[in-house]
């Protein structure tokens, strides 16, 4: 699995950061989160490959989080695309993703299918094999959502105590993941001696919102939780006036209080030339709080 930084920035974009836009890739799969001005280019620069792109995850109809979408969609749209595309967004999303279309004549040789919604409380918007999407409502300035990514737990074979009967991975252990024992020479083995459970990973996407009690559950024990931090704290009274934003400090708060591994805070204020400042404010109440840049790739 792994997390690309396609654009860190907030309303404007800076000579160092794009507007916002984060892949995860997981399993073949390239989920995108959001998608600003300018995302394709950040694509190719990163040489990763939005052909590849199989879901689109839209936090909020906001300029700095959408504009990007127009110029991919076309892209997709004539370069023989075929697998459907998948675009999930707050209530609204359906009227705005078919203006857009409008708006550019855009057709579309691939089926898009859409699932907007609006929770106050984490509702569960993909089910895959492997994976689960949720999303909830977060408190912006218009409809705007936050999502998390987890992973499956998985039962594994503990491969010791394998070992110890004589055993490999072969179809012969195969009931053990069943939930069946099996008998080995007279010897029974039971699930619970052999088998273990793998917890799945969690990634959340928290963009434009200002901090509120709920979050810190949706988000809990996230190994990654990607946030927005707008602006210091000195600042915290703007990022409630500019239509609800956290400071670097809440994105910190957030993390701390939900138990999160790991912290990587985005969309910066452009007035801040670098993010010394905002760094030792994060790192006094989360000392695992990182600072992405345009590019950065995290491999978990
Ligand atoms: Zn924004
Ligand atoms: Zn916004």
């Amino acid at each position: 699995m792994k997390v690309v930084f396609l654009g860190t920035s907030s309303a404007y974009p800076t000579e160092k950061r794009n507007h916002v836009a984060v892949l995860l890739k997981y399993n073949g799969e390239s989920l995108l989160f959001d998608c600003g001005e300018g995302t394709q280019r950040q694509f190719r620069i990163a040489k990763e490959n939005p052909m590849k792109i199989s879901k689109i995850f839209i936090t909020h109809w906001h300029g700095d989080h959408v504009f990007g979408l127009p110029g991919l969609i076309q892209s997709l749209a004539t370069s023989n695309r075929i697998p459907s595309l998948e675009i999930y967004g707050p209530t609204g999303t359906k009227k705005k993703f078919k203006e857009i279309m409008e708006a550019f004549k855009i057709g579309l040789p691939f089926k898009v299918k859409i699932k907007e919604f609006s929770s106050k409380k984490p509702v569960k918007v993909v089910d895959e094999k492997t994976y689960e999407i949720y999303g909830m409502n977060v408190n912006h300035s218009i409809p705007t959502v936050a999502y998390f990514f987890k992973e499956k737990d998985r039962k594994k074979l503990n491969k010791k105590v394998l070992t110890k009967y004589g055993l490999q991975d072969t179809p012969k252990v195969k009931p053990l993941l069943e939930g069946k024992s099996i008998n080995v020479e007279g010897k029974e083995i039971k699930p619970k001696d052999a088998v273990y459970i793998e917890k799945g990973k969690k990634i959340s996407v928290v963009l434009d919102t200002e901090f509120f009690p709920d979050l810190t559950e949706f988000v809990k024990d996230s190994n990654i939780l990607i946030s927005e931090g707008t602006f210091s704290n000195k600042l915290r009274e703007k990022a409630r006036e500019k239509g609800g934003h956290m400071t670097v400090k809440d994105a910190a708060k957030l993390a701390k209080k939900s138990k999160s591994k790991e912290l990587y805070i985005l969309h910066f204020s452009q007035r801040y030339k670098n993010t010394k400042e905002l760094e030792k404010e994060a790192i006094s109440v989360f000392k695992n709080s990182k600072f992405a840049k345009d590019f950065d790739k995290i491999s978990i």
